[in-house]
């Protein structure tokens, strides 16, 4: 027909996300892609051309958490909560927590309220499984998303990322490998905003969540940018960090030999990725998904 343009999703996603440095590597679009056509490795990639065998399909972009597609449609979901601050969006409670068990709290850095409730919801068989990052057993600083089974899965959740987790392409293939239908997923503000948008979107994965739990989030690094960075300027090889923290206006780096590095927050900044300078969740007022401990269960009231 003379005229007729396809509309193909991905060509405005790569000029306008990935093109622009703006990728988080969620992972999204490659669990989204009804052909199968995106991978996630070190940046997003189409393995063939879609629009060969498609007209029209707007998904990869639609549910992309750095467009402005569907954001309404997707903060529904928590903007009928009772309270709201400027500083931490909307809310129902603020509870201060600790896992009970003595072993959860040793082997996690911030209390273990993330891995207590994700143990205690599969013992319960309220989820039959949960999607979470955990740190690369041969680099520390690499996080590996993760499809836990068995409670004892769930000790090696980590609790915060300081460098991007594909765990929503995870959540993907908890659905479609695993034939999960009870899924928890954890994730940083944009991780859940993208599974919020494959909520308003409908789309067929989205039956299998059942409980979301946010993360705080101040941004994260190119995990390329950063191993240079430590190894330019403190001579600190990534095969020798051993943990990485926050510690008010310092980043703790802590290595193998027991050496600690107090990086200064302002020098650290300059390395972050590009969407985290401009990130909705930190600079929008009223931030609806702004991302403290806060679940969602399909089947609960609050
Ligand atoms: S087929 Fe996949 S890659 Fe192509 S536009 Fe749709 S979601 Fe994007
Ligand atoms: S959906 Fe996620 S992985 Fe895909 S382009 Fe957007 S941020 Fe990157
Ligand atoms: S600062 Fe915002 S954009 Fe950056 S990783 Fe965190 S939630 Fe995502």
């Amino acid at each position: 027909m003379r005229g007729f343009r396809k509309i193909i999703a991905y060509d405005d996603l790569k000029r306008l996300v990935i093109d622009n440095g703006l990728c988080t590597l969620c992972g999204a679009c490659e669990a989204a892609c009804p052909t199968h056509a995106i991978r996630v490795e070190e940046t997003p990639q189409r393995l063939y051309n879609c629009s060969e065998n498609l007209d029209l399909c707007p998904i990869c972009y639609d549910i992309c958490p750095h467009t402005d597609a569907l954001i309404r449609e997707a903060t529904r979901f928590v903007s009928d909560a009772l309270y709201r601050r400027e500083s931490l969006g909307y809310y129902r409670k603020i509870l201060l927590a600790q896992a009970t068990s003595p072993t959860i709290r040793g082997l996690t850095r911030s209390a273990g309220v993330v891995n207590a409730l994700l143990s205690f919801a599969l013992d319960r068989k309220i989820i039959d499984s949960a999607v979470i990052a955990r740190k690369s057993p041969r680099l520390i600083l690499k996080l590996q998303p993760s499809i836990g089974l068995v409670p004892d899965d769930m000790l090696s959740a980590v609790d915060s990322k300081v460098v991007p987790c594909a765990v929503a392409e995870a959540f993907g293939r908890a659905v479609y490998e695993y034939g999960r239908h009870k899924i928890a997923f954890v994730g940083i503000p944009c991780h859940i905003l993208a599974l919020r948008k494959l909520e308003a979107w409908q789309h067929k994965i989205i039956d299998n969540l059942s409980i979301t739990i946010g993360l705080f989030c101040l941004w994260t690094f190119s995990l390329g940018v950063l191993s240079e960075y430590l190894l330019h300027n403190y001579g600190i090889a990534p095969s020798e960090i051993v943990s990485i923290d926050l510690a008010l206006e310092d980043y703790v780096v802590t290595t193998l030999d027991n050496r600690v590095l107090r990086l200064p927050l302002y020098e650290v900044k300059n390395h972050i990725m590009n969407s985290c300078r401009t990130c909705r969740f930190k600079h929008r007022r009223r931030s609806p998904l702004k991302g403290l401990v806060y679940g969602y269960s399909k089947d609960s009231e609050e």
